[in-house]
C-alpha cells in the first residue's frame, strides 16, 4: 500500500455476510400483554421446591473450575429415562442447538435437507447459517405425512430430514410407521422433533425405534411440557456415532455447571414436572371443541399443547392483540393462509382467549 492511501481499516464498518444482509432475526415477539399464548411454553411454574433444590446444589459447585464438559451425570440419568446407554444421549442449550449441530455436523456446502411443510420455522434459519441447501416438501391436505409424501421426500435425495413430530404449528403427531418409511427409502439422518411428544400417550414417542433404525435422531427439549423455557436445556438420542459426530462441532464447555444440575434436578423430580400433562390436555379438548362449534372456524386435531386453527378473518391476530391476547400469526405464511396457533394457557387464560375470538369473529 503507498504512502497517503487511507488503510482500508479506516472504514466505518464491516458489511455482514452477504446472504445475511437482509436477514430479520428470527423469533416470536416478546410483547407485555396480559394474556401470552404465542411460543407454547407451559403456563404453570415448575413444581414447588424445585429451585430451593438447584439453589442448593449450585452452592456446592466449585465454579472456577470449567464444567464437565461431557456432561456425563446429565447423560446418564437422560439415557436411563431414555432406555438407552449414555453414548447413544448428548444434550445442549435448548434442542435448537442440538438441531444447529446436527445441521454443522452433517449439512454445510454440497449437502441437502429436507423438511416438511407446515412444519417448525426454524429449519430454513437453521439450514440458512449452516449453508445447507433447503428443500420444503409438503405434506398431504390434511397436514399428515403419507407414503405419497415419503415418496417426494425420497425424490429429493437428502442428507438430512427434519420432521416435527407432534408437528409444529399443527399438533398432529406422525407415526412410526411414516418414520420408518422415511428412513428407509432414503440414506439421511431422520432428524425427529419431538419438542411436545410428553403430551402424547405413552406411544408418541419415536425414541423406542433408537437402535433399531441408525440414522435415526430423536431431540427432545426441556423447555415445553417440562415447564423450563428459561433454562435453555435440550437433548438428543441417537446412535452413538452421532454423538461422536456432534462433538466435533459443539464448542467446548457449551453446557455450563449450573445447567447441568438444574437439569438433574429436574429429571430426579420428573414426576411432579409432568403432572400438570392431563390438565393441558383436558384444556386443549375443551379449546378445541368451542373453536369446532364456531362459526367459520376450522381447527386441527392436536397432541400438543396448542391449536392450529384457520378463519378467513385477515386481521384476526390484531383484533385480539387490541384485546390483550397475543397468539401466534401464520395468515401470509404459505399452505397457511388464515391460521393462527393458539397456545394452551391456564383455564381464565383459555377463557380470555375464547372471549377476545368470540368478540373479534362477531
Ligand atoms: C419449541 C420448539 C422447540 C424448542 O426449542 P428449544 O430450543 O428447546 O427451546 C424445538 N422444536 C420445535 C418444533 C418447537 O416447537
Amino acid at each position: 500500500m503507498s504512502a497517503g492511501v487511507p488503510p482500508r481499516a479506516a472504514a466505518q464498518r464491516l458489511p455482514v455476510r452477504a446472504d445475511l444482509a437482509d436477514v430479520e432475526p428470527y423469533g416470536a415477539p416478546q410483547l407485555d400483554v396480559p394474556v401470552r399464548l404465542n411460543t407454547n411454553e407451559t403456563a404453570d411454574l415448575p413444581p414447588a421446591g424445585y429451585l430451593d433444590e438447584v439453589a442448593r446444589r449450585i452452592t456446592a459447585l466449585q465454579l472456577n473450575r470449567y464444567p464437565d464438559r461431557p456432561h456425563r451425570r446429565l447423560r446418564e440419568a437422560l439415557a436411563r429415562r431414555l432406555r438407552l446407554r449414555a453414548d447413544q444421549v448428548w444434550a445442549a442449550n435448548g434442542s435448537n442447538e442440538v438441531l444447529q449441530q446436527l445441521l454443522q455436523a452433517y449439512g454445510g456446502p454440497g449437502r441437502r435437507a429436507v423438511y416438511v411443510r407446515p412444519g417448525y420455522s426454524m429449519y430454513p434459519e437453521l439450514c440458512r447459517t449452516s449453508l445447507t441447501s433447503a428443500v420444503e416438501v409438503d405434506l398431504d391436505d390434511d397436514f399428515q405425512l403419507t407414503p405419497d409424501v415419503a415418496q417426494a421426500i425420497a425424490a429429493e435425495d437428502p442428507d438430512l430430514v427434519l420432521v416435527p413430530s407432534p408437528n409444529n404449528p399443527v399438533g398432529t403427531p406422525v407415526g412410526h410407521d411414516a418414520i420408518r418409511t422415511v428412513h428407509d427409502t432414503t440414506r439421511a439422518l431422520v432428524v425427529v422433533d419431538e419438542a411436545y411428544v410428553e403430551f402424547g400417550g405413552p406411544d408418541a414417542s419415536v425414541v423406542d425405534l433408537v437402535g433399531q433404525l441408525p440414522r435415526l435422531a430423536v431431540v427432545r427439549t426441556f423447555s415445553k411440557a417440562f415447564r423450563l423455557a428459561g433454562l435453555r436445556l435440550g437433548y438428543l438420542a441417537a446412535a452413538d456415532w452421532v454423538v461422536d459426530d456432534v462433538q466435533k462441532v459443539r464448542l467446548p464447555y457449551h453446557l455450563d455447571a449450573m445447567k447441568q444440575v438444574a437439569g438433574l434436578v429436574a429429571l430426579e423430580q420428573e414426576a411432579d414436572f409432568l403432572g400438570h400433562r392431563q390438565q393441558v390436555a383436558d384444556e386443549r379438548d375443551r379449546v378445541s371443541a368451542v373453536l369446532a362449534g364456531m362459526d367459520g372456524v376450522r381447527v386441527w386435531p392436536s397432541a400438543a399443547n396448542f391449536l392450529l386453527f384457520r378463519t378467513d378473518v385477515d386481521d384476526l391476530f390484531t383484533r385480539l392483540l387490541d384485546q390483550g391476547v397475543l397468539v401466534r400469526d401464520f395468515t401470509s405464511k404459505p399452505r397457511l393462509t388464515g391460521c393462527l396457533r393458539v397456545t394452551i394457557g391456564t383455564p381464565a387464560e383459555n377463557d380470555a382467549f375464547l372471549a377476545a375470538l368470540h368478540n373479534a369473529l362477531a
